[in-house]
């Protein structure tokens, strides 16, 4: 069965982005919104970031056969609670959480009995709110699907083609192992960026104006991630701890191998390292995931 009516729960980056993904690409969907911030809901509204804008959630889900909860993942269960008694008979609950088996959980608790199927748009900026959102977000990035053992297969073909049809790949994975690919992918790298950014702007010997005058050097690519979300990352943090502890401790190794190399003066593990992390960024490029232009195209470019 195809998508006709979407509720969108959260109308920041992720929910804004959908909404207007689907105006642009599947102008036959239906699409109501609500947030709970009034302000966010008024700008969403002018913004035309769904075709209703509602008072309420019991609202925005009232006709809609796929919910969508665009809201950190620490907020998902008190969202989906809010939604108990309001749903359509049959109608597909999902969600664009970073984080996935301790969200399918939240959603299970808070709406048992209820075809649930989670999922990631792996898609993003570090920009957030209303105002961040744009049509063309999902537009060959992959969104992985997360559908519990025995979830209905109907269900599962409706939301893969939704997500196809706003330009994404859809790819379907077991939960776990979808925490554990994105420790690696996402969450770690984000970790350093804090960390590093963080570090440089706490140094005694090295000023501030310093850190930021010179950040050319590399600093500012950093920062960019570095300045996302803090709820969204803090909950996504603290609810994929598993994963993201042991990929943390499995940097941590290969960090402390990089420092005996450098005190060591082994150039070789150096080299051959640089070499193959090299292959890595050519590889994003050729899948299309990043501009192969230097320096993502700046034109001030070193
Ligand atoms: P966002 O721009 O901050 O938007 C989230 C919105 O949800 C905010 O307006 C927030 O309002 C609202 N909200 C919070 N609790 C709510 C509730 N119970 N009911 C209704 N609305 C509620 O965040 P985002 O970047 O779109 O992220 C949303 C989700 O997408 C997160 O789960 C995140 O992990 C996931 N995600 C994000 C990215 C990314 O790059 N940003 C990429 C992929 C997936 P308040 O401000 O009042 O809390």
């Amino acid at each position: 069965m195809s998508v006709r009516n979407v509720a969108i729960i959260g109308l920041g980056l992720l929910g804004g982005s959908i909404g207007l993904a689907v105006k642009e690409h599947a102008p036959q969907i239906t699409t109501t919104g609500y947030d709970r911030d009034p302000d966010v809901r008024a700008k969403a509204a002018e913004l035309g970031l769904a075709g209703t804008i509602c008072d309420s959630a019991q609202e925005a889900v009232r006709e809609a056969d796929l919910v969508v909860l665009c809201v950190p993942v620490g907020a998902m269960e008190e969202a989906a609670r809010e939604l108990a008694g309001h749903l359509k008979d049959g109608a597909i609950i999902s969600d664009v959480g970073s984080s996935k088996q301790s969200v399918a959980e939240a959603l299970t608790r808070a709406l048992p009995g209820h075809t649930i199927i989670p999922a990631h748009p792996v898609a993003g900026t570090e920009q957030s709110g209303p105002d961040a959102g744009f049509a063309s977000l999902f537009t060959n990035r992959w969104c992985i699907l997360t559908p519990p053992e025995g979830a209905n297969e109907a269900a599962i073909a409706s939301l893969s083609e939704f997500w196809s049809a706003l330009g994404a790949n859809v790819e379907l994975m077991d939960a776990e192992h979808h925490d554990l690919v994105l420790a690696v992918t996402s969450h770690i790298p984000h970790l350093i960026a804090f960390t590093i950014v963080g570090t440089a702007s706490d140094l005694e010997e090295v000023t501030r104006s310093e850190v930021i005058k010179y950040s050319a050097g590399g600093f500012r690519d950093f920062t960019r991630i570095a300045a996302s979300d803090p709820v969204m990352w803090r909950d996504v943090f603290l609810s994929n701890k598993g994963a993201v502890l042991e990929m943390l401790g499995r940097f941590t190794e290969d960090l402390t191998a990089l420092q005996r190399a450098i005190r060591s003066g082994d150039g070789e593990t150096l080299h051959e390292l640089f070499s193959r992390t090299r292959t890595i960024r050519r590889a994003v490029i050729e899948e299309g995931q990043d501009d192969d232009r230097p320096d993502f195209g700046r034109e001030d470019h070193l």
